[in-house]
């Protein structure tokens, strides 16, 4: 298999190609590769004829190529994208009028075990690089067109797999987005989320150019965040909680903490009670997701008079939002990743769209 040249970085250009490409021509191609957002070697065009050639016998540039889309009726597109080792990861765009959020993938499948999240059943099968993850991007900006005003593009990290268990390559990733001469996103509208990895915690909050960290809480005790989330058993929620107050929060930041509520397991008053005492000493907001449903997933969705009584205990105390489910229909909602096929949508419909 070739090797791919998205997700390098200036320096690693001149390192790993500097036998082809001169050390002043490695800007050129990082802007090729960043800004032009160019596919093939031939659309290189600031480089010579003869550094292409000698390019393309040893390397691919590495975008992924379209393996199916899937239209929501709420304009969510999902995609199912194929890496150049033929493995599969899906990316979601959620346009809102003048906005727009892309949700990408971090790994293939997920090594966490949460109970309630489709993604789960797949287990690892590796980690993305940083080109790829980049590439997800790029890929969805040139689909949609999605040229100027990249100041209102969000980036969530929030697709299959958790980042900080693939950290240098989301870091990296976050870098190469963020660059004004790379893909020149705004780095407040990047955010991480994890199920909790503690280590990698600290070591996301030294990283001078890092992503806003979310953190899924989905549970408002240690007993019950076990039994939903059994990596709670190695990283226990009070040291989870103990991190966040130590993280490093940027003078504009706010920790996000998010709730997937199930129906009659974690979405009762006394839960909502719970979450503001566990929170109450953070500068934070709460995002509440009513569970996205799935086949083997064995929680229901709770009615919406439930998720706004929840919704309205947490607010007293601090800023707390309803997500809006964005095109279950295709199965591109939160925790719904799993690459469900046109007939498997047909055979498991999923009709609660409200
Ligand atoms: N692995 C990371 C990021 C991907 S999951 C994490 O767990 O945080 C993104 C979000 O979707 C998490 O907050 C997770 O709790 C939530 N989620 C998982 N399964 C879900 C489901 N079936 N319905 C709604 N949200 C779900
Ligand atoms: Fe992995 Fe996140 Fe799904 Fe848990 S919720 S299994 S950490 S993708």
């Amino acid at each position: 298999m070739p090797d791919a040249v998205l997700g390098l970085e200036t320096e690693d250009i001149k390192n790993h190609l500097g036998s082809i490409l001169p050390g002043y021509r490695a800007a050129q191609l990082y802007t090729a590769l960043y800004q032009q957002r160019v596919r093939a070697w031939e659309d290189v065009t600031t480089l010579t004829r003869q550094a292409r050639a000698e390019l393309a016998a040893a390397y691919v540039v590495g975008w992924p190529e379209l393996q199916q889309r899937f239209e929501s009726t709420d304009g969510t597109r999902r995609y199912l994208l194929r890496l150049i080792d033929g493995k599969t990861v899906e990316a979601v765009l959620m346009p809102e009028g003048a906005r727009n959020t892309i949700c990408v993938s971090t790994q293939v499948g997920c090594p966490v075990d949460c109970k309630f999240c489709l993604t789960a059943l797949m287990g690892l099968e590796r980690n993305l690089t940083a080109g790829e993850i980049v590439g997800q991007i790029l890929y969805v900006l040139e689909d949609n067109q999605l040229t100027g005003g990249l100041q209102r593009i969000n980036i969530v990290f929030m697709g299959m797999g958790e980042p900080l268990l693939n950290l240098p390559n989301v870091l990296k990733a976050t870098r190469i987005l963020t660059d004004v001469k790379g893909v020149g996103l705004s780095p407040r509208r990047i955010t991480l989320s994890t199920s909790g990895i503690i280590p990698r915690i600290s070591e996301l909050g030294a990283a001078p150019v890092r992503p806003k960290l979310a953190i899924s809480l989905n549970a408002s005790s240690d007993v019950a965040r076990r039994e939903l989330m059994p990596i709670t058993r190695k990283y226990s929620l009070s040291a989870l909680l103990e991190a966040c107050r130590a993280y490093p929060l940027r003078s504009w930041e706010k920790l996000t903490f998010e709730y997937v509520l199930l129906r009659d397991v974690n979405d009762t008053d006394a839960d909502a009670r719970r979450v503001v005492r566990l929170l109450a000493n953070l500068n934070c907001i709460v995002n509440l997701i009513a569970l996205n449903p799935g086949p083997g997933i064995p929680f229901g969705t709770p009615d919406p008079q439930r998720v706004d009584a929840f919704q309205r205990i947490v607010q007293k105390a601090m800023p707390c939002f309803v997500r809006k489910p964005r095109g279950r229909d295709v199965y591109a909602a939160c925790g719904q990743l799993k690459r469900v096929s046109q007939a498997e949508i047909e055979q498991f419909p999923i009709l609660v769209n409200a």
